[in-house]
């Protein structure tokens, strides 16, 4: 086993030493960061600054640590919505507090400097949204920076003149791994900074340490990793830092079954990123070899359902038309609802539960967008509502 792979099942095995308790599920709000970043405040290892505060006056923070010269920028929740890095960075920043791993931590430290902002986007988080209070998505604004948010985080990459930038969001749920019925548990991209996609110095950078971290995963969810669009998207945060010289690594966790809180999703974003950071501080990654990354499959999009309900009968006007039903979730701010969001021959698709309901009548009329509710009174096949049982907590099918 190489010594990355080994590094990696070390910091897998020992993640809940490290796993900020107070931080649980997918819709974690601004307030429960301030006191735990005021405590890394304390400690003589970070230094924290206030950068800005967001429309609604939310403070945006940094954190600092290493003496290195490689200098490494992370941000995470530029999207409200997508906290599954933030979750994991304050896991990693439990993991540099600690006593353990002392020789890698020390190696990561001496050779880097590192600045994380957690959560750039906190009035977005408030809403479980991903847009910002007034409604734009940071990510198209890396152009004409209107909101503080992107300035703020433009400032930081031109004060600080990163060698690397992990760019780190959530993929929603239906993107599988390639052509395949797998999820894609965590998706990557070098992202291009040009409508040509030339690869230059720094995206080759991006591509080795993207194969290191394939590897790496591998171990742990074979076959669900995926490669995020190398689409050019000129007001993205990626792609114009990217045009800088930084070689941005565009981190999107996506999902696997039953991890709806994405709590095991956030867990190979610590091992992920831990290991990254490791290579880089050793220089380990320059001896991947970049072609590996065109290997990692690219995701597809809209491949996949929640729950996928074949051979229903659609009881309508005295004719029974055999379909099949495909339920995805809705995020609300308070919680998720199931939604049908196919109807017909979903056979070229997948989903995290397929079911085979045959004897289902449906004797009602349904639409794209209806709640998953009306289908309750129909759900007769035995042994779904057991399988339904493993979306507990969402409102509806269960009831
Ligand atoms: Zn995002």
């Amino acid at each position: 086993m190489s010594s990355e792979l080994l590094f990696a099942n070390r910091l897998f095995d020992t993640y809940e030493n490290f796993r900020e308790k107070t931080l649980n599920g997918r819709r974690i709000k601004h307030a429960q960061l301030v006191p735990l970043i005021e405590k890394l405040a304390s400690e003589t290892l970070f230094a924290v600054s206030e950068e800005g505060k967001s429309i609604e006056k939310r403070e945006i923070y940094s954190l600092k640590i290493g003496w290195g010269s490689i200098k490494i920028l992370l941000w995470s929740q530029m999207h409200g919505d997508e906290s599954t890095a933030t979750r994991a960075l304050f896991d990693i920043f439990n993991f540099f507090k600690s006593d353990d791993f002392a020789r890698e931590k020390e190696e990561i430290l001496s050779n880097c400097t590192l600045i994380f902002i957690p959560m750039l986007n906190p009035d977005g988080a408030e809403r479980f949204e991903r847009r910002n209070a007034v409604g734009i998505d940071l990510n198209r604004d890396a152009r004409q920076l209107v909101s503080p948010e992107s300035q703020l985080l433009m400032n930081l990459r031109n004060q600080f003149e990163p060698h690397f930038g992990f760019n780190l969001h959530d993929q929603d749920p239906y993107y599988s791994a390639g052509e395949t019925a797998q999820p894609a548990a965590m998706s990557f991209l070098s992202p291009a900074f040009d409508f040509v996609k030339t690869i230059d110095a720094a995206r080759i950078s991006g591509m080795k340490v993207i194969t290191l971290i394939n590897r790496v995963l591998q171990d742990f969810v074979p076959d669900k990793i995926g490669r995020y669009s190398d689409a050019f998207l000129p007001s993205a945060f990626g792609d114009v830092i990217q045009k800088t010289g930084t070689t941005i690594i565009l981190v999107e966790s996506g999902n696997v079954h039953y991890d709806l809180e994405k709590e095991f999703i956030r867990k190979l974003n610590f091992v992920s990123i831990v290991s990254a950071l490791s290579s880089i501080s050793k220089g380990s990654y320059l001896y991947e070899n970049e072609e590996d990354y065109n290997k990692i499959p690219f995701n597809k999009k809209d491949n996949l359902f929640d729950i996928l309900l074949k051979n229903v009968n659609l009881v309508q006007n005295e004719l029974e038309i055999r379909a099949d039903i495909g339920l995805r979730r809705v995020f609300g701010v308070e919680n998720d609802t199931l939604v049908i969001a196919g109807i017909g021959d979903l056979s070229a698709n997948s989903a995290y539960d397929n079911l085979n309901c045959p004897e289902m009548r449906v004797l009602r009329e349904i639409r794209i967008g209806d709640s998953a509710d009306v289908l309750v009174p129909y759900l007769t096949t035995s042994g779904l509502s057991s399988r339904f049982g493993q979306y507990e907590g969402l409102p509806g099918l269960l009831s």
